[in-house]
């Protein structure tokens, strides 16, 4: 699960990380009012930032550094009216429904630190880099030697001499050591604490001497954390940060139904049990020449409602134009699954090309409900196996895309 900048900026806060003061606004009145108030209060410069699950957002445009209320109101409006697009969030982008708005800091210098799960090491590492700010996958691939990277022991956590060390190797001097060494040790605290599967702050910044910090001060002026879901029924306080918006509406109503669905970028819908099913059934799919519009895996245990929604959902993509369902019936009894096609035939209809595969328990039963509504449902073929199920589907959908193509150029 993911969660904002500000929710994350308030758990690196309760950590007792600095993090500068900020302002949350949902409405460019709401906004212009906290610009006013820092205005008002002798801020020169106030930083408005997008509050979206994706970064990247400075060179997009969605955070904006701004001096006066007319360029505050501009920047709230111009953010609040388009989407978010980066790197990150592929071409439709992201709705922003809220701002981040707080006192500009001066930055004398970027850092990036994160901690995340080091799957090879099999422990969380604390990664970090002197060229924080930027896009740390550009760091990683033009200076490699750039990023430091330091495991943490799976059970003492982050140790205090790592923590100095890689302030030192940072290039952090004088007091700022002590600052950054400490953030880290909050960090990895934060991030055993919460079950986190990520935490990054980037930027850490170094702001300029001033009279009472004449090393300045390190602060976090960007937070992102994402929770492992298996761990956040420990966390009902996080629980209650996620934010339905930001996902997919697709992937959230499987969600509901207990199915687990992701969206892609093909026209061939699968409807599968089991994950490992699933994952073979694109394999095969894609080795037929085809590609799948979603991975979606209704469970060994999936009731005919949840399978009929799950035909839904697939259905309610514009993109597909056929459905493969491969069902190995374990836990899973075929019959439920060709009552749910029946009852999806009825109150959703099969427009595109369905090809069925069932293997399993209750299969003899399965087969007599399809070939007795067969006629209904004039859309369906039924395999053999799945090596034909793929190549007919693939066929299928071809067939469909090639005709409506040869209509559109007539
Ligand atoms: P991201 O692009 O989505 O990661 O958004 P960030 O919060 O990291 O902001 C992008 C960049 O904006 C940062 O790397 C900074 O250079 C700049 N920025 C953000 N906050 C401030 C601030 O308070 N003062 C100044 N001077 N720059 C800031
Ligand atoms: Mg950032």
């Amino acid at each position: 699960m993911k969660i904002h900048e500000y929710q994350a900026r308030q758990l690196l806060a309760e950590a007792g990380i600095a993090v500068p003061a900020f302002a949350v606004a949902e409405s460019v009145p709401s906004a212009v009012a906290q610009a006013k108030k820092l205005f008002d209060a002798g801020i020169k410069e106030i930083v408005i930032k997008a509050q979206v699950h994706a970064g990247g957002r400075g060179k997009a445009g969605f955070v904006k550094l701004v001096s006066n209320l007319k360029d505050a109101e501009d920047a709230a409006s111009f953010m609040f009216s388009n989407k978010m697009v980066s790197y990150q969030t592929g071409p439709e982008g992201l709705v922003v429904s809220k701002l981040l708005i707080a006192a500009a800091e001066t930055i004398e210098k970027e850092y990036y630190l994160a901690i995340t799960i080091d799957r090879s090491r099999r422990t969380a590492t604390v990664i970090a880099s002197a060229e924080g700010g930027v896009e740390i996958e550009v760091v990683a691939e033009k200076n490699p030697a750039a990023i430091i990277k330091v495991p943490m022991h799976p059970i003492l956590g982050l140790q205090a001499f790592q923590a100095r060390e890689l302030a030192f190797q940072l290039g952090f001097t004088g007091k700022q050591v002590g600052q950054a060494a400490d953030i880290m040790m909050k960090l990895a605290k934060a991030f055993r604490d919460t079950d986190a599967s990520l935490v990054e702050i980037n930027p850490l910044v170094v702001t300029p001497p001033d009279a009472k910090n004449p090393d300045g001060r390190v602060l976090a002026l960007d937070a992102k954390f994402q929770f492992d879901d298996n761990a956040l029924f420990r966390h009902p306080e996080l629980s209650k940060l996620f934010d339905p918006t930001e996902e997919n509406p697709a992937e959230l109503r499987a969600l509901e139904f207990g199915l687990s669905y992701v969206a892609l970028d093909g026209n061939i819908g699968c409807l599968v049990n089991g994950a490992g099913l699933a994952m073979s059934t694109m394999d095969i799919v894609k080795l037929h020449g085809g590609e799948p519009a979603n991975f979606l895996d209704v469970g060994g245990s999936a009731s005919e409602e949840a399978v009929t929604e799950g035909f839904r959902i697939i259905l309610s993509d514009p993109a597909v134009k056929g459905i493969l369902v491969n069902i190995f019936g374990g836990i899973m009894q075929c019959d439920k699954i060709a009552r749910a096609i029946v009852i999806s035939a009825k109150n959703v209809g099969f427009k595109v090309p369905l090809v069925v595969r069932l293997e399993g328990t209750n299969v003899a039963a399965a087969r007599k409900i399809l070939a007795e509504a067969q006629a209904e449902i004039p859309a369906m073929q039924t395999a053999t196996d799945l090596t034909d199920a793929a190549t007919r589907i693939v066929a299928a959908v071809r067939a469909a895309t090639d005709s409506h193509a040869a209509m559109a150029t007539r």
